[in-house]
């Protein structure tokens, strides 16, 4: 079975963990992201429910207008009810790590953390260390850096994803990343799958 670990658009491929902004019928994450802020308010209740796998995507953004530190506020208080929920959490990040950092540094959560779309190649050693999950996205199929970057990347902390890629599906993804892995199809399914299994207690695979 194919999983991808974060999506907008429903396509019933596999097991794929929609971006919600209500409760679904199938699995869901659900989270203010920092994109989203002036349009949503935060529904504790969606999170109690029995579909809701994590929450996010929530995050940091520094290429949009909102205040960081008004970012950092919504961030964080979405991250502690994560924890008291026992829930992953799936992470936006765009030009704020430091930030990030000291964030988890500072939280020690138990929960998981997984960075989405995951880019920033020469961070990858320092993520790994700081205990992130890194999800791959549809830029691996042009990306060269992070096409090099990948076997930097322990197979226990990788998933993957097309978050809103209309263009490319993910079972593509899954090619690209066997081929550049050198492993087999079946293999990545896997070791994807048991990382599903250790992150998202909560689900039972079928
Ligand atoms: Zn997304």
């Amino acid at each position: 079975m194919l999983i991808n670990l974060h999506t907008h658009q429903k396509k019933e491929f596999g097991l794929e963990i929609m971006h919600a902004k209500e409760v679904l019928t199938s699995p869901f994450s659900y989270g203010i992201a920092p994109f989203e802020v002036n349009q949503f308010l935060f529904n504790e209740t969606i999170c109690t429910h029995k579909n809701c796998l994590a929450i996010g995507e929530i995050g940091l953004d520094k290429t949009i207008q909102t205040d960081i530190n008004k970012q950092i506020k919504d961030f964080k208080s979405q991250l502690i009810y994560a924890e008291k929920l026992n829930l992953p959490v799936i992470i936006h990040c765009i030009k704020a790590y430091n930030e990030l950092i000291e964030i988890k540094r500072s939280l020690k959560p138990k929960q998981p953390w997984i960075i989405h779309g995951f880019r920033k190649t020469n961070l990858t050693t320092i993520l790994i260390n700081e205990g992130f999950y890194l999800s791959i996205g549809t830029a691996i199929l042009h990306d060269k850096k992070l096409q090099s970057t990948l076997k930097s990347i322990p197979k226990d902390r990788l998933f993957l994803e097309t978050d809103n890629d209309l263009n490319h599906n993910i079972e593509e993804v899954y090619q690209q990343v066997a081929s550049l892995k050198e492993i087999s199809l079946l293999d990545l399914k896997n070791i994807i799958s048991n990382n599903f299994k250790t992150v998202f207690k909560k689900w039972e695979i079928g």
